[in-house]
């Protein structure tokens, strides 16, 4: 008989896969759930991945990934962001950001270690930290607007605390923190000597702030920071299952021996997608921050109008969180009867920690179409439970 760890029988499915899941059971389904965007990556990208299989480039690559491919990484963080890291030693390719944050914290964490999590939290961060024996420490938001404080932060660090968990712009909330706030916190890591494992696959998609600027910025800050990044969600390639990390040569040597004995590398033709994603980086981006920019506008507009909901218009990302405390139902409640009563899928906010119940996040991952009509319905809902 085969029974099976506590660390895996600890590990739930998520409620964003659950609602996803109860969606298909339906036929007209407006789908607001995952972060999983419906745009294709650019003609340029596909094909660069194309030829590479056409070409049988489609072996193993060195376990760090193709020095082509560190090479185009490295020249794009110096040029746009002004972070030199190293080909060779500080960069690693990686299976998407996730396998990226989970070698991260396999490789800094012993048992026992805390890692801090500000909520509202991507859900996939609390669960890699159990699944690395270590502890996952919430802290929570301010209740009406969502962000962290460096105060609160502060009181939770012991002497346990290996790292904390930093997304931004964050998934759920579209918020992107303050340099106030960053410099708070690498203050506390640089007093507190621990790591932040920065979360950036956002960074592109900001709709009205200033360029983007990395915690690694900070002075002590880049020989303490683990960046994490994907291609998922800045040239919409989430399938093809790439992402990078650029880290001081300890961390990077010591995830490239992890990634021998699990992955041993991206897929090939991934990478030299890649390549080719990053070559010509700021106008394929350019074209996704585009579309998105305004499908926000659109959804902020339409959920605005309807009574009982209220919104903050997100500065980044393509998630919007929808206030839905005036109706009176809890967040799981409501998106399982917004979508049995109107086929409108949400993901109830308790999945981001305790602080976000009473909301629900909306993906705005479909197409403009598609979010009139989840408007619509979702109007039609609330007046429903009006009369
Ligand atoms: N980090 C955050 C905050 C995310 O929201 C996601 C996906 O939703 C990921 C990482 C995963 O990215 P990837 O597809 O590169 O593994």
């Amino acid at each position: 008989m085969i029974t099976i760890s506590n660390i895996a029988a600890g590990i739930k499915p998520s409620l964003t896969r659950k609602l996803f899941d109860m969606a298909k059971g339906y036929d007209d389904v407006v789908d607001f759930t995952l972060g999983d965007p419906d745009l294709p990556p650019h003609t340029a990208i596909k094909a660069a991945g194309c030829r590479a299989i056409e070409e049988g480039r489609t072996r193993y690559s060195q376990n760090a990934g193709l020095l082509d491919l560190r090479n185009t990484i490295s020249t794009y963080y110096n040029s746009k962001e002004a972070l030199l890291y190293d080909a060779q030693k500080e960069i690693i390719v990686t299976v998407g950001a996730m396998e990226g944050l989970y070698l991260s914290l396999l490789t800094i964490l012993n048992p026992g270690d805390e890692v801090i999590i500000p909520a509202p939290y991507w859900i996939n961060y609390t669960q890699m930290v159990s699944m690395c024996h270590a502890v996952p420490i919430i802290v929570d938001s301010d209740e009406d607007d969502l962000t962290v404080s460096v105060d609160s932060i502060k009181r939770v660090v012991t002497s346990k605390t290996k790292a904390i968990i930093i997304n931004t712009p964050n998934n759920p909330t579209g918020i992107v923190m303050s340099q106030d706030i960053l410099a708070g916190i690498a203050d506390l890591a640089i007093t507190y000597n621990f790591a932040v494992i920065a979360d950036e696959v956002y960074k592109t998609l900001m709709y009205d702030q200033p360029a983007f600027k990395s915690i690694a910025h900070f002075p002590g800050m880049r020989e303490r920071t683990i960046l994490i990044n994907s291609f998922s969600k800045e040239f919409c390639m989430t399938g093809w299952r790439i992402g990078y990390v650029l880290a001081p040569e300890i961390v990077i040597a010591a995830m490239t021996r992890m990634q021998e004995n699990v992955v041993a590398c991206a897929p090939l033709p991934s990478q030299y997608a890649a390549i080719e994603a990053l070559k010509n980086a700021d106008v394929y981006s350019e074209t996704m921050r585009t579309e998105f920019r305004k499908r926000r506008d659109v959804l902020y507009d339409g959920i605005q109008r309807i009574d009982l909901l209220s919104c903050r218009q997100p500065d980044a990302t393509f998630y919007l969180m929808v206030n839905i405390k005036k109706t009176g139902f809890d967040s799981e409640s409501f998106a399982y009867r917004l979508l049995q009563d109107v086929q409108v899928a949400v993901v109830p906010g308790i999945t981001y920690g305790k602080i976000c119940e009473g909301y629900v996040r909306l993906a705005f991952t479909l197409s403009i179409e598609r979010i009139r009509e989840g408007i619509i319905r979702l109007d039609k809902f609330i007046q429903n439970l009006q009369r």
